[in-house]
């Protein structure tokens, strides 16, 4: 019988988060291997998103989510800054008040911001506010300085390369469709077009996005049982046209609602000035990324009471992503799962769970921590 391959690294999934990581764990004399199931990298939810570099308000103080976006923020400025294909744009942004409760609202979230090491955060008083965005009617806001946006598909391409030049491959129209944990490691079989294939990896990294409960279930974990399983919870956005999109200058946030699945309706503004309202949140069965033109009143008025100018006419469909949530239909927040399942008896297997927003500012974070996970094992 013909021996199987033997490989170091595997990583599923290239999206930010698996080429993030390839690009930490390459080298070293490794074998390292990246699948993903599309044509090519970052078709999925890391080319769906605001590509918003956020600043780490949100999140309990010591989750992951405010580690790893607090970390990731100044991570990114800092790829930004030295290479010329990862354009950024540090525009700041301003989360608006338009109720009494939701200036003290503006306060907690302050104090939750500083918490998490969140820098230079201001609150600004109705006049403050009017001066920084003339277009924009608000009570009071809270000014953030370090939130800007990314280029995302030239962020992967940067770690794509990097993960490269260190010697890792990439292979695409590779479908994971089976594990099976052995002594030395795992076996895993993929599937391209009707050929399967299967060779044994020691360290097996899950970064399957959308389908990561699917690959933990494929190793043997009880997804149910251990909290993995993921819900779909859709965000489509519309854009702005026209003259329109100049009414702000930097990002505008509502407060966010208790144990909101989004951070609310907001304004964003991507590298090239274009203005978008969204992301909406509904959680959804199937992944499908049509958006649904009659929510379009919806959006508008979600907007309209902080952006008056607005009409419905300046808005256009535009696009949607779906986030991999951990979080089901009137939960609580769930933080990122990013785990060596060495306790469940998978030693070599980690698992990336449920990473949705802030996943695109995280990323580089992300990778460190899972970097030093493989250290420990290889
Ligand atoms: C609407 C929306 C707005 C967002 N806005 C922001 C934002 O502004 N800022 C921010 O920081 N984050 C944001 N996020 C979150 C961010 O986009 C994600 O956290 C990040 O893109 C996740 O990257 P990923 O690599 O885990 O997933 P993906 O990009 O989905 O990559 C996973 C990859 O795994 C592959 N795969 C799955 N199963 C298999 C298999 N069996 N075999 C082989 N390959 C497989 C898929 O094809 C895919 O390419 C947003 C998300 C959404 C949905």
């Amino acid at each position: 019988m013909k021996e199987k391959e033997i490989v170091d690294v595997t990583i599923i999934g290239a999206g930010v988060i698996g080429l993030a990581v390839a690009s930490k764990v390459a080298g070293k004399k490794r074998k390292v291997y990246v699948l993903e199931k599309n044509d090519t990298f970052g078709q999925e939810t890391s080319s769906r998103n605001s590509q918003v570099i956020h600043a780490g308000l949100y999140y309990p103080p010591a989750s992951l989510k405010a580690k790893t976006c607090v970390e990731g923020n100044r991570m990114l400025y800092a790829i930004g800054e030295k290479n010329n294909g990862v354009a950024f744009n540090k525009l700041t942004k301003i989360v608006i008040a338009t109720s009494e409760w939701e200036v003290g609202k503006l306060e907690a979230l302050r104090k939750n911001g500083i918490d998490n090491g969140v820098m230079g955060l201001l609150l600004l008083s109705r006049q403050e506010t009017k001066r920084l965005e003339p277009n924009v009617e608000a009570r009071a806001a809270l000014f953030v300085p370090s939130t800007g946006v990314i280029d995302g598909h030239g962020l992967m391409k940067f770690f794509l390369q990097k993960a490269k030049d260190k010697g890792a491959q990439v292979v695409y129209r590779s479908k994971v469709t089976d594990i099976a944990k052995t002594n030395t490691g795992y076996v895993v079989e993929t599937q391209e077009g009707k050929e399967k294939f299967d060779f044994l990896t020691r360290v097996l990294i899950n970064c399957a996005g959308l389908g990561a409960d699917k690959v933990a279930a494929m190793a043997g974990i009880d997804i149910t049982r251990a909290g993995y399983r993921l819900h779909y919870c859709k965000g489509e956005y519309f854009s702005v046209s026209g003259g329109k999109r100049k009414l702000v200058k930097r990002l505008v946030y509502p407060v966010p609602l208790p144990e909101l699945a989004g951070v609310g309706i907001h304004v964003t503004l991507d590298l090239d000035g274009r203005m978008r309202l969204g992301p909406g949140v509904e959680y959804v069965k199937e992944i499908n990324y049509k958006v649904d033109e009659k929510k379009k009143p919806f959006f508008y008025a979600s907007v309209k009471k902080f952006l008056p100018d607005l009409t419905l006419e300046d808005l256009e469909p535009e696009m949607a992503g779906i986030r991999p949530k951990l979080q089901g239909p009137g939960e609580k927040q769930k933080d990122f799962i990013i785990r060596h399942e060495i306790d469940k008896g998978l030693p070599g297997l980690i698992n990336l769970i449920g990473i949705e927003s802030p996943g695109l500012t995280a990323s580089p974070a992300i990778a460190k921590i899972v970097g030093n996970m493989v250290n420990e094992v290889l």
